[in-house]
Order: structure tokens, then sequence, then C-alpha cells
């Protein structure tokens, strides 16, 4: 095909392939690649909305050292210079990396190798620390080695899914949507939902357990109690592949019925219906992700699930394994590559001396380190009590996505030297670096990602590198040629890393370890860029076959090849479920489904921020009764670390005593709400992974005198309201705001003043003292620049017909006042808040399909359009059909 790039999708752990046309215009029109096994051509409404976010404004395009624009050789010496000094002066370990599983596996292994190999620390630690440690962890207790040991197609061929501790509707919606499919396929398979909140998942569970949260531990020892008892109790599988079985069902069984409920919160006849659908369907598939490695208790987690798995030897055959999806494009890439501080390239270990040996040999390193290195919790606070003296931050952005965000940045405005390589012009974490790398963005990219079922797929670039920005794995080769170890890192390309990388995978390996694509060591530059994707292993001298499962036969990577059962208890879960201090809520983070981790990229698609643009907190009716919180109101959410302001949402999809708000939004879209300042340091004690679900908050009313949006024409810059929001529109920008003024005291230079609105005309005034509300609106020429509404409770306005008034033209006082009232006349009908982004289908519009008699998604689709590209909003239409509270 001319001009169509096959390449992967940035955003989640599915890796969906997408093919990229590009117009002459420069735009690009994004498919689904059909031939992609991940996908088979489906995309959700992030990977739809790829074309959106491939622009240059707002791009970091130079190197800058203090502020000031410097050449790439003055930025990389002074680097190389630096780092040298300080490992001179306080040796290696004060030096760390913290890099991020957006980044390709050729960068990943160009970050290890610069650091384990080179600098001679394990100080290097991901992002993805916070995403899917724990199930490292507990894969490499019990199976010896961090293997997955399924593949997608398991979904289409189980009778029974278990999904825990997974949106998956909204986090992974590709996989949702298979499952969707196998559903109509196969009227037999059963999905069970466990989650505290009821998810747009829930759409598909046949069984839904509202569970405590960490809870789940009681629920799947109560569960390998029960398969002990069931002639579903695997002995021969038992017997020849695993270790510990016994004690771990003694500590199963130790756990009284009364003790499973109080923990889990679920009732007799939930726990009866869960236990009978596992027992009774052989395959059976258990897919978890965040809910269950975000945990203080998520290693033993992950164990207990896979134990039941162990247990009735359903894992490694079709249909049937536990599964862990992990969050982030290259989670699985920096895996493999050995970007987590107690890792070595290649799933080898380091605080294994053979291990240690292979790779030194290979690197001819005389430098690697013999202890595992500081974890991103360990790491930040190191960087706080002056210990690290140099840190460099690739690709991510831990002053908000790490815990105790605050913390977090006052560590690194405290480190002497921060580096930071990154897209952007601006984020939270680099606005504080000294040196700014411009790295290439998706798009520019050439490499390799690996997704959830271990499918390693390249990512191809499209477009030019812009200005100065070059690879990540080019920033790392430079620094460490200038380190004096250029021979190290003689590389062209990134063909050049990757063979490297095979090789090693490789390397006196025979089938000792898993990880192993030896068939790509000797593969030249063509095949490299032909590469179709593949999963691993793709041993030398065999064929690499899709849908690989391990372990049916045993095989695990333990000395003796045995899987271990590891005995878990609920003591430390018991603990995680303290009793909440008076008047606290427990606080539950997560994604929502058109936004990716700090909007960085998605921010900039005004089709993917009209689905939720505002960050909020879904709160149960009945606490915000008695907290007198309303719909839309809002709320003040904090404890001892910090505090946000964001929009009350209230739910019953959430239990009492809980809260939700996403982790999405930063300094550079809302005043403040920065979720991850409230979360506390607290982590599992085997992955180090933070426990990101349970922090303890309060809530209460903000302090606001009056709310307010606006559409402005141009972006308002340094914003210092109390409290606001920033969202693009299709030719602007939206802003929801609140002020501490009440709205009839305002005029409308304050407001001018207030949100950056540059205009020599006056504006068009609506009063109205005695409700106090006030409307502006400024226009240059028959072009609207700005349209403000202000109340004093929130403003209930059309937001989606306001914004869309920046494209018009309004000469007569008629027209304008229509700017002014804030709804659309009769003739143009209202959409309401979007609900499909790709079709640009409102609320209203479904809700006017509906009361015309379309029952089912389809027929809404049919009438509307909704819900007929990407199918990502598919579940919130249902919900619409099913739940008339929901509108
Ligand atoms: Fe991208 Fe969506 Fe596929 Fe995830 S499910 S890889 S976000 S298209």
């Amino acid at each position: 095909m001319e001009n169509v790039t096959r390449t992967t999708c940035p955003y989640c752990g599915v890796g969906c392939g997408v093919l990229i046309e590009k117009h002459p215009d420069g735009s690009v029109r994004v498919k689904g690649d059909p031939d992609h096994p991940a996908n088979f051509g489906r995309l959700c409404s992030k990977g739809t909305a790829l074309g959106d976010t491939v622009g240059l404004e707002e791009r970091l395009l130079y190197p800058e050292i203090n502020g000031e624009r410097a050449s790439w050789d003055n930025a990389l010496d002074t680097i190389a210079d630096r780092f040298k000094q300080i490992i001179a002066e306080d040796g290696p370990d004060a030096i760390a990396f913290y890099v991020s599983g957006q980044i390709l596996t050729e960068d990943y292994y160009a970050a290890n190798k610069l650091m384990k190999g080179v600098i001679g620390s394990a100080n290097i630690d991901t992002n993805s620390r916070l995403c899917m440690a724990s199930s490292v962890a507990g894969h490499k207790r019990a199976f010896g080695a961090d293997t997955v040991p399924g593949c997608y197609e398991d979904l289409e061929l189980a009778d029974l899914i278990v999904l825990t501790g997974t949106n998956l509707a909204w986090c992974h919606p590709v996989l949702y949507q298979r499952i969707v499919q196998a559903k109509k396929g196969n009227p037999k398979l059963k999905v069970v939902l466990i989650d505290p909140r009821r998810t747009m998942t829930a759409d598909i569970a046949d069984l839904h357990l509202p569970i405590s949260p960490d809870g789940d531990i009681a629920l799947f020892l109560g569960l390998l109690a029960e398969i002990s008892r069931s002639d579903q109790f695997d002995a021969n599988y038992v017997g020849a592949y695993t270790n510990g079985m016994e004690d771990a069902v003694a500590s199963a069984c130790s756990l009284s019925q009364k003790e499973i409920m109080s923990q889990t919160g679920l009732t007799e006849a939930e726990l009866k219906t869960f236990y009978e659908l596992f027992v009774s369907n052989e395959k059976v598939v258990t897919i978890y992700s965040q809910g269950v490695n975000q945990s203080r208790v998520g290693s033993n987690k992950v164990n207990a699930i896979i134990n039941c798995h162990l247990a009735t030897g359903r894992i490694g055959r079709p249909g049937m394994g536990p599964f862990s999806v992990t969050g982030q494009p290259n989670a699985m890439g920096g895996r493999e590559v050995g970007g987590l501080a107690n890792m070595l390239a290649c799933h080898m270990d380091i605080e294994n001396p053979s291990h240690r040996r292979i790779v030194g040999e290979f690197w001819k390193s005389g430098t690697l380190p013999t202890e595992p290195g500081l974890k991103a919790i360990e790491l930040f606070q190191a960087v706080a009590d002056g210990k690290i003296r140099a840190l460099w931050i690739m690709s991510t952005n831990p002053v908000v996505s790490m815990p105790d965000a605050n913390a977090v940045r006052a560590a690194i405005q405290s480190c002497p030297l921060v580096i930071v390589s990154d897209v952007q012009a601006h984020t939270d974490t680099l606005d504080l670096a000294h040196i700014k790398l411009p790295a290439i963005a998706w798009g520019e990219k050439d490499g390799t990602v690996t997704n959830s079922e271990r499918c390693i797929s390249r990512q191809r670039s499209f477009l030019p590198a812009p200005g100065e920005a070059k690879a990540d794995w080019w920033h790392m080769a430079e620094v460490g040629r200038r380190m004096g170890y250029g021979s190290l890192f003689d590389w062209q390309g990134p063909a050049d890393i990757f063979r490297e990388y095979a090789a090693l995978s490789a390397e006196q390996n025979e089938g000792t370890r898993d990880f192993d694509i030896g068939a790509w060591r000797d593969k030249d530059e063509e095949a490299y860029g032909t590469m179709a994707p593949f999963q691993w292993p793709a041993i030398k001298g065999t064929t690499s076959t899709s849908n690989h499962r391990f372990f049916a036969d045993g095989g695990f990577f333990t000395p003796d090849r045995k899987a271990r059962a590891v005995k878990v208890t609920t003591d430390c879960a018991l603990e995680a479920q303290a009793t909440l201090p008076d008047h606290s809520f427990i606080l539950n983070t997560g994604r929502v489904r058109d936004h990716w981790h700090t909007m960085t990229r998605t921010a900039r698609s005004a089709r993917l921020s009209a689905h939720l643009s505002e960050p909020y907190c879904e709160i149960h009716p009945e606490d915000a009764q008695e907290l007198e919180i309303k719909n839309g109101d809002l709320v003040l959410v904090e404890n001892a670390l910090g505090s946000v302001i964001v929009r009350a949402a209230i739910s019953d999809k959430i239990k009492q005593g809980q809260l939700f708000v996403p982790m999405h939004w930063t300094d550079q879209y809302s005043a403040n709400a920065r979720i991850d300042q409230l979360v506390p340091s607290i982590k599992d004690p085997v992955s180090g992974q933070p426990a990101s679900k349970s922090a303890h908050v309060r809530i209460s009313h903000a302090s606001i005198g009056s709310f307010g949006f606006a559409v402005l024409r141009d972006k308002p810059e340094n914003l210092t309201l109390p409290y606001w929001t920033l969202a693009r529109s299709k030719d602007g920008w939206r802003l929801e705001f609140g002020l501490e003024e009440n709205a009839g005291a305002t005029s409308s230079k304050f407001i001018m003043t207030a949100l950056g609105i540059a205009s020599s005309t006056e504006p068009l005034v609506f009063l109205d003292r005695a409700k106090q509300r006030s409307r502006y609106a400024w226009f240059d020429g028959e072009h609207l620049v700005a349209s403000v509404f202000l109340a004093k409770e929130p403003v209930t306005i059309s937001r989606d017909f306001v914004s869309s008034l920046l494209a018009g033209n309004w000469s007569s006082f008629a027209q304008r006042a229509q700017v002014i009232a804030g709804v659309p006349g009769k003739e143009t009908p209202d959409k309401g808040k979007i609900i499909c982004a790709c079709m640009n289908v409102g609320l209203n519009e479904i809700t006017a399909a509906k009361a015309k008699g379309c029952c089912s998604v389809d027929a809404i689709g049919k009438a509307t359009g909704a819900g007929t590209n990407c199918g990502s909003c598919k579940p919130e239409i249902a919900e619409m059909l099913h739940d008339v509270a929901a509108e």
C-alpha cells in the first residue's frame, strides 16, 4: 500500500496495529490494521483520534540548559561531564534514571545499558513500577520468571472470563470489544466483574461482585479452598508441576466463610455463585490489572489468583490461565529489557551471579551492579535526601503520577542536576529541568513495543523529526560515547540495537530463560523494516508461532522447573482494610475512557476532550446528601498530604464511603487536580508498587463564590483563579472556572483580566443581579472571541453548543443574543454532552432516539451513528438504555 505506514498505537497495553495514511495537506488518516493479531482492524476512541495528536504546537524542539537554547554538543557534553564528576566524587549510585513504558524497547535497552553497564548503578526504574510491578513479582514468585502464560485468543476460547480490578471497557477497550464479540458467538461464555465500582465494564458482566477494597485475597483464598474440596482440584498437575500447594491450600482453608464475607463485603449468595461458576467451567481466564496491582498487598493478590489456576491445572491451555494486562504500550518491553531496578536485560536477574556474568561478558562491562537499585518510591526519597545528585527523567511526568506528588516535586526541585527528555515544551515535570532534551514523538519514532500477550510489533515513523528532536536511544548512546564507552554504543539505528538485544536474549539460554528472541539476532535492516508482529519466544532455528502458551506441561523457570504455589494469608490485607479515620473516605483513582496518563497527547484532541472535559469526584448519593453536596458542585478532596478541587459527580456506581477521582489532570490543564498528591507513599513490600487506590481523604464544599464557564478563541495563560479546568474545543478552548467573588459583583473588566481576554471592543452583557447571573460575549468583527457565563450555582448551559459558536459569524444583535442565551434555538437541536467521540453524537440525541423506540445499542447506532465506528461508547449507550438514572 503506497503512502500507508503500518505501525502500533502508543496508548494502552493491548498494542493495536494501526494503518496510517498520509495526505498531501499533512493530515493523517488512522485505521485499525486488519492483519494485526491484537485488534484485527478494531480501534478504540483514543486510537481512532491519533491523527488529532501529531501536530507540532507546544513541542520541545531544541535542547535547553537552564532555560536557554543550547546545542546538542553542549547539552550532551555537560551531562557526560557531570556524570563522570559525580561518579568520581560520590559513586555511581548518586545518579538515577526514571524512565517510562512510553519509550520503545530500543530506547529502554540503551537506558538500561548506560545505567547498569556504564555508570555501574541499578538506579533505573520506570513508571511501569506504578502500573504492574506486582504482577511481575507475582509471576516471578510463582513461575520463576516474569512470564505471561496465555494470549488474547484465550478470550475467544474461554467459557468463563473473570475480570478483577480492571475496567476493560475504558482501559483496554479493544480487548473488551473482543469479549463482547466472543459473547455473541458463544452464548455459554460468562463474564464475572470483580470491582468495588460498577464501571462501564459491568455492561458485559453476568455477575458483578462489588468487592471491598483489598478484599481480593480473601475472595481468591475462599476460591482455592472451594477448589480443593471439589473434583476440579487437579492432583496430577499439582503433583507433577508445582511445589507448596499443600501449605497454600491449608492457609486458604483456615479462613472461615464469615471472615471471607466480612473482608470481601460480599454476600454468601454472591460468593457461592462465583465459586460455582469458577469450579464448573474448565476454560477460565482471569484478567487483572491495576485494581489488583496498585495495592499494598498487590503481589499476594496476584499469587492468590495464580494459585487457583495452578490448583486446577488451568494454565497454558487454550481458553484458560491467569492474565495480567498491562497499562502502558511498552510496559512489557520495559520488563523484558530490564527497565526495572531489580532486573537485568532479557529477563535476567541482578541477584543471579550467573545472569550477571552473562550480561557483563556480553556487554564487555566490568561495572555491572550486584544489588538491585532503588525502586520508584525509594528513588525519589533518595533524591529528596540529597543522595541522588543527578536525575534523568524520560517521557514521564512523576510530578503528576507518583504518589505523594507534592513531595516528589519538592525532591526534584532540590536535585542539583535534573535532565528531562520529553516531546512537550511544558509538562509539570519538564518545567523543573535544568537540561531539557527534545525527544521524537509517536509518528516520528522507529522501534518495537511488546503488548500484554508478548507480541512484539514495530512502531514505524511516518513523519520527519521536527526541529532538533532526536530519538531517546540516541540521547543515551551519545552520553555513553562521551563518557568514553563508544564501543558499547556503536549503533547506527534501532535495528542494530534490536539485533544486539535479540543476541543477548539467546546468550547461554538453551531454554533456561523464557525470553528468547534469538531468531532476530542476525536479521538484516530490511527484515527489521518489514517485521510483522510476532509473539515471543522466537528461538533461533525454530518457527515462531502465534498464540504460544507457557506451562501446560510445567516447564517453569525455577531451579526444579516446578511452579511455586505461594502461601498467602489475609494478614496484610486486614491491615490495609484498617478502620478509616472519622469522616474519611477511601479514594480510588484510575483512568477515563478518552484520556491517557497525564494528557500530554490526548488533551491535544478536541474530540477526546469532549467526553469528559473536567476532573471529577464520583460520590455515592447518600454520602452526597449527608454532606449536602449537589451534582456539579465544586468539592475539596483533601488529606494531610494535599488537596484538590474537582467537580462532584453523584453516582450510585460507587459504594458508600468511597470516592473515585481520575488520575489524568495536571497543572497544565487544571488549577489543582493532581490527585496523586493525596496518595501516600505506601507500597507493596515485595513489588515496591504504590497503593494508589486506597488513600484516606475527606471531602467538603470548595469555597467558591461563583461558578463560570467560558469558550475562548485564544488559549488563556497564567490563570490564577481558585478553580479552573481547560480543555481544547474544535475552534478554541473551553474553560470551567470558579471565582471567590459572587457573580453579581463582577464586571467585564474584571472578567477580561481574570481570564486573559484580549479585546478592544465592548462586550455584549447580560446581568441579572437578583439571581446573581451574568453573561458576556466579546466579538472581533463578526467572530466570537470569548463568551463567558457566570452564576452563583454551577452554570447550566449547553456547553457543546456554546463551544461550537466560535466557528460562526455573528453580525446582528439577534444572532449575538443567541450566543449569550447559551442554548440553541428551536431550529438547532442541542446534542448535549458528547457520548460518541468518533461520530460526535451527544446525550440528547441518544435520549431522543430512545424515546422514539430505539431499544438496543445497534438501533441507537442506526438512528444516530453513535457507536458505529470504534464502539468505545457502546457500554455507556447500553447503560443509558438500562438505566434512566444514568441520563
Ligand atoms: Fe490503542 Fe485503544 Fe488499542 Fe489500546 S485499545 S492500543 S488505546 S486503539
